[in-house]
Order: structure tokens, then C-alpha cells, then sequence
């Protein structure tokens, strides 16, 4: 197992790195967040014997689940998934970034207990850029006014937008979800919002987000196997 898994991360960051290559992009323009969902203790210890040390997640009980027995590990666990407003308080507790600010009764929770936990964290605002009715996310035309209204939260420091794109075939489409958000981008930063990270771009589509300007992509199955 121990082979197998450096393989699958070598050959990521090699496809990763080709694929920066291929969009005339610098390679070390793109971070790779490996994600863990699902995948047991023995596996993250495993990754953080490769010199990996940051994990997306999607499930706050999860983070909880593997952060106690892997504290002192070094690692920065990052929430990815969808956030109830009721878990704003472990979330303030054990991530150190979350990728899923969707909403403003999250950005008030999360603010209010990291200001008891007296830390401030790094967040993406994630952004609905595909038709999928199961697609979260803030409404493209409603990111201006909460940028905008972030900066009443000054434990949450803005850093960048997220998207998952519509899961299809057809890669016009996918390309588009990506390209909204990039675009998305543009506008904050003409309306004076100094936000750089892009995360966007998962195992089956993390070529086309990198073409459309990804800075970041979330990798779960090409580095970890399949789930279940
Ligand atoms: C699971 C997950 C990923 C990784 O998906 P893979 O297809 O396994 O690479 C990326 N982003 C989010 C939000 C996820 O939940």
C-alpha cells in the first residue's frame, strides 16, 4: 500500500504539472489539496509520511473524528464540504480554512466563534456555477454584496472563490462552470477586492479547471483510490 499511494501522488502532481505545462502556465502556480473524505487515520498518516501535511474534508465530524487521534501530526484540515450553521463552532475549533462560505449566517457563526477561539482563518466563498439543483453555493450575482459584507467579519480573511462543476461528459459545459468563476474573479478584483485563489478542478476535471486558471484543485480518488 505504502508504494502504491506515493505512485498515485507522484503521478498526480506529474499530470497536474503537464497540465500547467499544456495551458502555458508556470507549474507551481497550482497547489494540489489532497482530500481525505472517507479515507481512515492509518491513510492520512500514510500521506503525511509523503510530506503531505493539508487535507480537505467534507464533514465536520470527520475533521473532529481524525483530528484527535492525529494531533501533533502537524496537519491543517481544510473544510470543503457543506457547512450547517450549526457546526460553525468545531469548524472555528478544528479547520484551519474552509472553502464552503456559501451564505451570510455562516460567514456571522463562523466569525463569532473564532473570535471566542480569538483566531482568525483563511476562507473561500464557494460559488454555485453549474445548474445542479444538488450544486451549493452563493448565487453569482449575489457575490458582490457579500464580499461586500465580509468585512464586518474580521476574523474571516477573504482569500479567494470555489466552484464544483456540473458533473457531465460534455466538456464545454464543465469548462464553462470553471470559466464563470474565474470570471467571477475578474469582477471582485475590478470592484477593489484583492482576492487571488481559485480552487476549482476535482480528479475527473482537473485539466480543464487549470486551463480556465485554477490555482488550486481538490484531488480525493486519483491520489487515495476509489471510495467505497
Ligand atoms: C470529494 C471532493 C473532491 C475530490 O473529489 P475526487 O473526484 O475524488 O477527486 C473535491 N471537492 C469536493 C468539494 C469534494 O467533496
Amino acid at each position: 500500500m505504502t508504494g502504491a499511494l506515493a505512485a498515485r501522488w507522484q503521478a498526480v502532481r506529474e499530470r497536474v504539472a503537464q497540465a500547467c505545462v499544456q495551458a502555458g502556465r508556470a507549474v507551481d502556480d497550482v497547489t494540489i489539496l489532497p482530500v481525505t473524505k472517507t479515507f481512515g487515520v492509518d491513510v492520512v498518516e500514510e500521506a503525511v509520511s509523503l510530506g503531505l501535511h493539508r487535507f480537505g474534508e467534507n464533514k465536520v465530524q470527520e475533521i473532529v473524528a481524525k483530528a484527535t487521534p492525529l494531533a501533533g501530526a502537524g496537519i491543517d484540515w481544510v473544510m470543503i464540504g457543506h457547512l450547517q450553521t450549526n457546526k460553525a463552532r468545531d469548524v472555528a475549533r478544528v479547520a484551519a480554512e474552509v472553502q464552503s462560505l456559501d451564505r451570510p449566517e455562516l460567514a456571522a457563526a463562523l466569525d463569532r466563534y473564532l473570535q471566542a477561539e480569538g483566531r482568525a482563518m483563511d476562507c473561500l466563498i464557494q460559488v454555485k456555477t453549474s445548474p445542479e439543483p444538488s450544486k451549493y453555493g452563493l448565487a453569482v450575482e449575489d457575490l458582490p454584496g457579500f464580499l461586500r459584507s465580509m468585512s464586518a467579519y474580521s476574523s474571516l480573511r477573504v482569500r479567494g472563490l470555489m466552484t464544483l462543476a456540473i458533473a457531465s461528459d460534455n466538456e464545454a459545459d464543465v469548462r464553462t462552470c470553471f470559466r464563470t468563476l474565474a470570471e467571477c474573479r475578474e469582477r471582485a478584483r475590478d470592484g477593489g477586492f484583492a482576492i487571488d485563489r481559485l480552487s476549482m478542478g476535482m480528479s475527473g476535471d482537473f485539466g480543464l479547471a487549470i486551463a480556465e486558471g485554477s490555482t488550486e484543485v481538490r484531488i480525493g480518488s486519483a491520489i487515495f483510490g476509489s471510495r467505497g
